[in-house]
């Protein structure tokens, strides 16, 4: 847990398509989180297939691809303390249907293949991710308010 962890965020294609976008970016924001790199992209099957290689093999895999390959996606990363724990608090769990109300999928989302939005799962996959989604790297910048967030 640092200060300085990173994780990748993402705002699937229902997200972007159900005017998600702001709400989520809102939250990060609001907790306290620094945007370091953010994009819109329209993902191809191939990369996908790379971020999510982890699940190959899985009977909703080839599904999984094609609801991710449908439209544009938000692509971010947040950097703050213990900033991939939190996300994924913030997020909430897998199946929306089991996600608590006050967090995202909780507020949002009712079915486990429309789910809206992703974060990594540990600070290696986040390493990964942020390196396959922004192979240009990421914003490096002060915050100004990080004294007030954080015990520097
Ligand atoms: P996450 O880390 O919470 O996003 O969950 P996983 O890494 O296990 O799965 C990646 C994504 O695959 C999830 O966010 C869902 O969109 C999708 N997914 C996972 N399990 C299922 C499932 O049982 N059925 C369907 N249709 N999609 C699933
Ligand atoms: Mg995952």
């Amino acid at each position: 847990m640092s200060v300085q962890e990173r994780t990748y965020i993402m705002v699937k294609p229902d997200g972007v398509q159900r005017s998600l976008v702001g709400e989520i970016i809102s939250r990060f924001e609001k907790r306290g989180f620094k945007l370091i790199a953010l994009k819109l992209v329209h993902a191809t099957p191939e990369h996908l297939e790379k971020h999510y290689a982890d699940l190959k093999g899985k009977a909703f895999f080839p599904g999984l691809i094609k609801y991710m390959a449908s439209g544009p996606v938000v692509a971010m990363v947040w950097q703050g303390l213990d900033a991939v724990k939190t996300g994924r608090v913030m997020l909430g769990a897998t199946n929306p249907l089991a996600s608590n109300p006050g967090t995202i999928r909780g507020d949002y989302a009712l079915a486990v293949g429309r789910n809206i939005c992703h974060g990594s799962d540990a600070v290696e996959s986040a390493e990964k991710e942020i390196a396959l989604w922004f192979p240009e790297g990421v914003v490096q910048y002060t915050n100004s308010q990080e004294s007030w967030v954080f015990e520097l």
